[in-house]
């Protein structure tokens, strides 16, 4: 928290059984179970014929299965994030309804409050504006919704296992909150500074930051959500909860290169569409798929591209080759750069050393720096895309702190994901604190996995809350 907040009435903090925050795809996924959608489940002929074990443990199970012995599935080797996406995805393309093995209904909701700092669906509210997925668009769906009923429902027309753009993929989440009677739980544009021990739990402090959404990222030079040495002029809120699901993603703090002229006003850390960049020469500095998409763009918008990586040229080339042939993107990066286009020139094993202002500040110019050899090139301007890394400083005060565990994967993910118990993704260091999504551990970071600890959570919770 910031001096110039100003606090609400914090001697009486507002208390909800559960609260969430961050409401990307991780963290909203439970907005709906939360709300009693419980998975019940559904005979389905795909699964029977793929999992038959599967099919034919559950085909007499007529309870919700939260109900299910999560631990006891993992002792028989099926953690709860491989059962649910069995479940949901039995195959990995979308033929119809029929095949999804669960079916979700309306049970009693418990007490629940999700607080977010920018509209749900997370990071994707700050993709590219062409960006599409890595994956099917239906991998990307909640198993309570599925994408082709969204589609349906919504009047449009798109074949689901495409893949998906930016904006499709936003529409379906920002629905969901109304599509499931739970927008009053959902508290966006309020972003949380602190989570301390407390007697009845958890005690959250949050801040109205929704002056935020008049900030122009492109002005900004980067997402319009606050970063934690930005000054917050909202109103203070507190709340205590007994259980807490953390789920603020894997890029809540923005990394820097850390050199001389990283703050000039050419150099930018948001990249949303080629107009944005007026101008002849781009440095892109980066090297995994957001980079990668930015630099083919950029350089199909008629700029000049010097793409500066750190990584080898066999490094980038594997994710390539391993790329090319399901996504087009990487088909194109490819074929400019085995084409050797004059305007996309990639230099590996090279970092920036330092940026300096030309022209006042409207232009300038990058050291580059390989080994021993240092080189300069003049730019219009520089984009950064470099990632970000998950924030677990919220959390203070507590007797034990978070154990944090090293994750990365080919895709080139990489996140500290907090140790938990693997049957229902409770921190082992901090009880009634679930961490979500990707920061679980354990969790593959494989694209269709990001929502899959919902029901083992949600289950715990109902469990001790005695629902179930
Ligand atoms: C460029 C890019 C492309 C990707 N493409 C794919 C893909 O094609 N397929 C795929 O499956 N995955 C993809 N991913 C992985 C991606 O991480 C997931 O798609 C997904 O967005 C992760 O969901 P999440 O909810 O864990 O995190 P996020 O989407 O990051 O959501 C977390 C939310 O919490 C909010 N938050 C953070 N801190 C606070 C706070 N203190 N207070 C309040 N709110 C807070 C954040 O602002 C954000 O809205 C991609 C990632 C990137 C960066």
């Amino acid at each position: 928290m910031t001096h110039g907040e100003r606090v609400a009435d914090v001697s009486t903090p507002e208390h909800r059984t559960i609260i969430v925050v961050g409401g990307g795809p991780a963290g909203l996924a439970f907005a709906p179970v939360l709300g009693g959608w419980h998975p019940f489940f559904h005979a389905s002929n795909v699964l029977q014929a793929r999992y038959p074990q599967v099919a034919d443990m559950f085909r007499q199970h007529s309870e919700t299965l939260l109900t299910l012995d999560m631990e006891s599935m993992l002792f028989r080797g099926i953690p709860p994030v491989d059962l649910f996406r069995v479940l949901h995805h039995p195959r990995q393309l979308y033929a119809g309804g029929d095949q999804i093995a669960l079916e979700f209904r309306q049970q009693d909701p418990i007490d629940f409050l999700l607080l977010t700092q920018e509209p749900v669906g997370g990071l994707w509210n700050s993709v590219p504006e062409n960006l599409l997925t890595l994956s099917p668009g239906q991998w990307m769906e909640f198993a309570f919704h599925s994408l082709a009923q969204h589609v349906e429902e919504t009047g449009q027309s798109y074949d689901v296992n495409d893949l998906i753009i930016k904006q499709r993929l936003l529409d379906y989440y920002h629905r969901i909150p109304e599509r499931f009677g739970v927008a009053d739980r959902v508290r966006e544009w309020t972003r949380v500074t602190k989570i301390e021990p407390h007697e009845a739990g958890f005690l959250v402090s949050a801040v109205d930051v929704s002056d935020w959404r008049e900030k122009d990222p492109v002005t900004l030079r980067r997402p319009a959500f606050p970063q934690s040495e930005d000054e917050l002029a909202g109103e203070v809120r507190q709340y205590t909860c007994k259980y807490l699901v953390y789920a603020v993603g894997q890029r809540c703090e923005l990394r820097n290169l850390d050199v001389l002229g990283e703050d000039l006003p050419f150099v930018t850390q948001y990249y949303e569409k080629p107009v944005d960049f007026p101008g002849e020469r781009i440095v892109v500095v980066g090297g995994g798929r957001s980079a990668d998409w930015a630099a083919t763009e950029l350089h199909d918008a008629g700029r000049h591209v010097t793409y500066v990586m750190r990584q080898s040229q066999a490094n980038h080339w594997g994710l390539i080759n391993q790329s090319r042939g399901g996504l087009p993107y990487y088909a194109r990066i490819a074929e400019i750069l085995e084409g050797g286009s004059e305007r996309l020139e990639a230099v590996y094993d090279t970092s920036i050393r330092q940026i300096a202002a030309v022209d006042g500040e409207a232009r300038g110019v990058v050291t580059l720096s390989s080994g021993d050899t240092t080189r300069q090139i003049e730019v219009d301007h520089v984009l950064k895309e470099i990632g970000g890394s998950a924030d677990y400083s919220l959390l203070q005060g507590f007797e034990q702190p978070l154990q944090l565990v090293e994750k990365h994967d080919n895709y080139r993910f990489q996140v500290h994901q907090a140790r938990v118990h693997p049957h229902s993704y409770e921190s082992i260091d901090i009880p009634n604190l679930y961490p979500g999504g990707y920061l679980a551990e354990g969790l593959g970071l494989v694209v269709i996995a990001m929502h899959g600890t919902t029901y083992a959570i949600a289950a715990d919770i109902l469990k001790k809350e005695g629902m179930l």
